[in-house]
């Protein structure tokens, strides 16, 4: 569990980003504005990860705002589902909510009828 609220998934994006300006700090320097510049862009990327916190901390003053897409994947261990740009992945992705396993929805059985529906 991080101590900054984050998912696992967030948390290698964040980690990502310090890694990242790490390594452009080792870099030679080619305009007078590069380390400002690239600190700027690191921490505009740095303020949406912690927004995801907020949002899901305090969703009434921090809405998520993007358009109810369709679920394409479920939690197997909390029932709670994601929308994924690609809805046949199946590696990588987590819970949003609890950091557990997501599966596609089109992975998962039906809903089988009621017993003695079958001839209706
Ligand atoms: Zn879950």
């Amino acid at each position: 569990m991080r101590k900054d609220g984050l998912t696992e998934h967030e948390g290698r994006v964040m980690d990502a980003l310090q890694a990242a300006w790490n390594e452009f700090a080792k870099l030679e320097i080619t305009h007078t504005s590069d380390m400002t510049d690239f600190t700027n862009g690191i921490h505009q990327c740095q303020q949406i990860l912690g927004m995801r916190v907020l949002q899901r901390d305090y969703p009434e003053g921090y809405p998520i705002k993007v358009k109810k897409l369709k679920p394409t994947h479920k939690c197997i261990d909390c029932g709670y589902t994601i929308s994924h740009n690609k809805p046949w992945i199946i590696d990588g992705l987590r819970c949003n909510k609890c950091s557990g396993t997501v599966v596609p929805l089109s992975m998962l059985p039906k809903k089988s009828s009621p017993p003695g529906s079958e001839n209706k």
